[in-house]
C-alpha cells in the first residue's frame, strides 16, 4: 500500500513500527492522555513527566496499523525536551505536512518529515495524528480524551 512512498522514508517508517521507542507504560506521569481513531481500531495512551512547561519524558502504549505505531514512537522522540509552546509549533507542522503533503518553510520536523506522502491516503491521515493530537491533550490544559471521528 505505500508502493508510492520513498524507499528510505518506508524504511524509517517501518522500523519505528515495528520497534517503537519509549513504548510502555509509566510508573509516575504528571499527566496523560487516551486517544482513538474508532475508523482504523488505532488507541492509545500517553504518558508525559513536565517540569513547569517543559516536557522531561513522554511514553506511550496502544496498538494500532503501522503508520500509527511509527508516529506515535516519532513523537515521543520529537517531543521530549520541547516546551508545550514548542510542542504545539511541531504539532501544527506536522499537521500542515500530513493533510497537505508540504510543510512550512523554516519548519522544525527534522525526521518528521518521513510521514510527507500519508496526505495522499486520506484513510491514513487520521492514523498518523492520533498520537500527536492525544500528546497535546496530556500536556495540554482540557479534555484528556481524544477521538478522531
Ligand atoms: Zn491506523
Amino acid at each position: 500500500m505505500f508502493d508510492d512512498l520513498n524507499d528510505l522514508y518506508q524504511q524509517v517508517i517501518l522500523d519505528h513500527s515495528k520497534k517503537p521507542r519509549n513504548y510502555g507504560r509509566m510508573e509516575h506521569p504528571t499527566c496523560d492522555a487516551c486517544g482513538k481513531n474508532p475508523l482504523c481500531g488505532d488507541q492509545i495512551q500517553v504518558f508525559a513527566v513536565m517540569d513547569g512547561d517543559k516536557i522531561l519524558e513522554v511514553k506511550f502504549e496502544g496498538d494500532g496499523c503501522a503508520i500509527f505505531k511509527a508516529s506515535a514512537s516519532m513523537m515521543t522522540d520529537a517531543l521530549k525536551g520541547k516546551t508545550q509552546a514548542e510542542s504545539n509549533v511541531l504539532f501544527d507542522e506536522f499537521h500542515e505536512l500530513i493533510t497537505k503533503g508540504t510543510a512550512p518553510e523554516g519548519n522544525h520536523l527534522g525526521k518528521l518529515e518521513v510521514f510527507g506522502g500519508v496526505n495522499r491516503f486520506p484513510a491514513r491521515v487520521k492514523c498518523a495524528l492520533l498520537s500527536w493530537r492525544a500528546a497535546m491533550a496530556a500536556v495540554g490544559t482540557g479534555e484528556k480524551t481524544v477521538s478522531t471521528e
